[in-house]
């Protein structure tokens, strides 16, 4: 394969979960790899694709649980290049989003390993999908964000919560769940209006899929009571606001529609 000779490595772009999410050429990449390291969210469907004898070494990452630290990994996929690997680093999403890319990039680099990037569909995305809204709205939501809500372990989260609280914006909030109580209180504190519209979707485009719609001053109560252990996506915005829903619930998605709980009261 001219673009993926041994000795070479690729950032590959997963997507959210579901196989049909990935791209054409995150495929072909999966299929010709020798060695892939994943991450915890690539999804099951996704490793099946390697060929087989193709080496899968797990280093994702899920907080609290045990993982190889950065570090580690940037050396891990280095020297299996330089041992004359095709290896595929194959991270959820979109590997440029949240995804520790430029580490690898320079670990790579700094080695004079030959890598480049695929790209993937990011949990914002597949969340709006799933929700049937859209990300943005002409002339109410003119900016997207896309924020972690992840501190460093031990360190307080420090955001810029005024500009956060842009109401002509949508707030997409990777690694939020447990930020929850935070984000309500400070988005608030920082002029967002409590009836703000939020959106949450769990494991999205998995089966597993669930997705919540709340408000801004209910998000906490919602976060906890409503979601499980998967990741999760926190849309927040006036563009959420909900809309007709009949046209969305005909909409076939290889898996039973449920309408999303609502504790909005507006
Ligand atoms: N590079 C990834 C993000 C990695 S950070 C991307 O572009 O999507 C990990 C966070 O992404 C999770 O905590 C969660 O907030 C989000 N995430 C990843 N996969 C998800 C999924 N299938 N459904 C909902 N959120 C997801």
């Amino acid at each position: 394969m001219t673009d993926f000779p041994a000795g070479s490595i690729w950032l590959v772009g997963a997507g959210p979960g579901d196989p049909d999410l990935l791209t054409r050429k995150a495929e072909r990449l999966i299929r010709a790899a020798s060695v892939i390291f994943h991450d915890a969210l690539v999804g099951p469907g996704v490793l099946d694709l390697a060929a087989p004898g193709t080496r899968l070494v797990h280093v994702g990452k899920r907080s609290g649980r045990h993982s190889k630290d950065q570090a580690t990994i940037d050396k891990l996929i280095v020297e299996a290049a330089l041992q004359g690997d095709r290896v595929v680093r194959l991270k959820g999403g979109d590997p440029a989003i949240f995804g520790r890319a430029t580490e690898e990039l320079d670990a790579a680099r700094a080695a004079g390993v030959p890598i480049s990037v695929c790209p993937g569909i990011t949990a914002a995305s597949a969340a709006a999908a799933s929700l049937g809204t859209s990300l943005t709205l002409r002339g109410l939501a003119r900016k997207l964000t896309f924020v972690t809500a992840h501190a460093r372990a031990g360190e307080p989260l420090v955001l810029d919560w005024q500009a956060l609280a842009d109401p002509q914006a949508t707030l997409a909030v990777y690694m939020g769940k447990a930020a929850a109580g935070l984000l309500s209180r400070e988005l608030i504190a920082a002029g967002l209006p409590a009836s703000t519209p939020v959106a949450m979707v769990e494991n999205a485009s998995l089966p597993t899929e669930r997705t919540l719609r709340t408000r801004l001053d209910l998000l906490p109560l919602a976060a906890q009571s409503a979601l499980g252990d998967g990741p999760a996506v926190l849309l927040i915005g006036e563009g959420l606001r909900e809309r007709e829903q009949k046209a969305l619930a005909s909409v076939g998605k290889g898996f039973a529609y449920q309408r999303p709980v609502s504790l909005s009261s507006s």
